[in-house]
This record gives structure tokens, C-alpha cells and sequence, in this order.
């Protein structure tokens, strides 16, 4: 009996062995994993220009180049374009990569999920399509949201966006 624990014990412990490689593993290939809770907040971004999904997600694979599993390598969870598409680049239990609190690097990444609007909208209207897309998926998480800004010292989501959020939420 003692012995037939101490094979138990003892595979439980190569078992764990294996998922402290793999973690390893990916980490060296820069991947992200769907491994964690529920996200706790909807953190809200603007794109800060016009570029595209794809225009970003290149951006961020040749500055950090952090893949998901998706095959992303966006920051963002969730991106809405102009024309109110919907794109989808993490996993909501994944980490992110789009917001940075003094003190605590991950917090946000972990807790949340980043949604980020295509524009300036510190300069310029969101559009109906982009308003409409935002608000099924707010609706639909019905979680505290939170903007960028209240978190980063920038100006991201854009006043505009702000503006819209504070009449609607
Ligand atoms: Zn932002």
C-alpha cells in the first residue's frame, strides 16, 4: 500500500515536472497560454491612428513579437475597425499586452481584457458601426470597463471615446 502511494506520489510529481517544461517552453517561443481566470475588467483603448488590425498586430510582432494562440501578436484581445469588424487575436484567459500599471506590470494583462477601437479618438468621431460593435461586446461581458487612461498616464481612449462611454455606461 505505502508503496503503490509513493508511485502515485511520485508520477504526480513528473506530471507536474512536464507542465513546469511546457510553461518553459512556451515562454521561449514568446506564446501566451489560455490559463487563466475569468477576466475581471473590460480595459478600453483607442488605436491612436488609423492603422489597421494587421498594420498593428505587424507593429507589435516586430517590437515584441509575443504570439498568442491564436496566432496573433496584437496586444489586444479584441480590436473593432472602422467598418465595426469585430477581430478576435486573444483569448480571454490569455495575457494580454496592452496596459501597464507603475507598480504593477501584469495586473491589467491578467485581469482583463483589452478592447481597442481603430482611430484617433482624441480627434475623431468613433463611428456608428464601431459603437454598435462596442456595445454588444460590453454588453454581453457586463463587467466593470475601465479606460486606459485611468490606469497609464496617456490619452488613450481618446476623449471622444470617453465622452460616449460616460453617457452610455
Ligand atoms: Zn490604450
Amino acid at each position: 500500500m505505502k508503496k503503490l502511494q509513493l508511485l502515485i506520489q511520485r508520477a504526480l510529481l513528473e506530471i507536474q515536472i512536464l507542465q513546469i517544461r511546457l510553461v518553459i517552453f512556451l515562454l521561449k517561443q514568446k506564446r501566451t497560454i489560455p490559463n487563466l481566470p475569468k477576466p475581471k475588467y473590460i480595459v478600453l483603448h483607442h488605436g491612436g491612428g488609423d492603422w489597421s488590425f494587421y498594420q498593428v498586430n505587424n507593429h507589435h510582432k516586430n517590437k515584441w513579437g509575443f504570439k498568442s494562440s491564436l496566432g496573433y501578436y496584437i496586444g489586444y484581445h479584441k480590436w473593432i475597425s472602422y467598418n465595426g469588424k469585430l477581430f478576435i487575436a486573444r483569448r480571454d484567459n490569455e495575457e494580454g499586452a496592452h496596459t501597464v500599471e507603475k507598480g504593477r506590470p501584469h495586473y491589467w494583462n491578467r485581469n482583463s481584457v483589452g478592447i481597442c477601437l481603430q482611430g484617433n479618438m482624441e480627434e475623431e468621431q468613433p463611428t456608428e458601426s464601431q459603437l454598435n460593435t462596442l456595445k454588444k461586446e460590453l454588453d454581453n461581458y457586463n463587467i466593470p470597463i475601465k479606460q486606459h487612461k485611468e490606469i497609464f498616464a496617456t490619452l488613450c481612449p481618446g476623449k471622444n471615446l470617453s465622452k460616449w462611454l460616460s453617457e452610455n455606461y
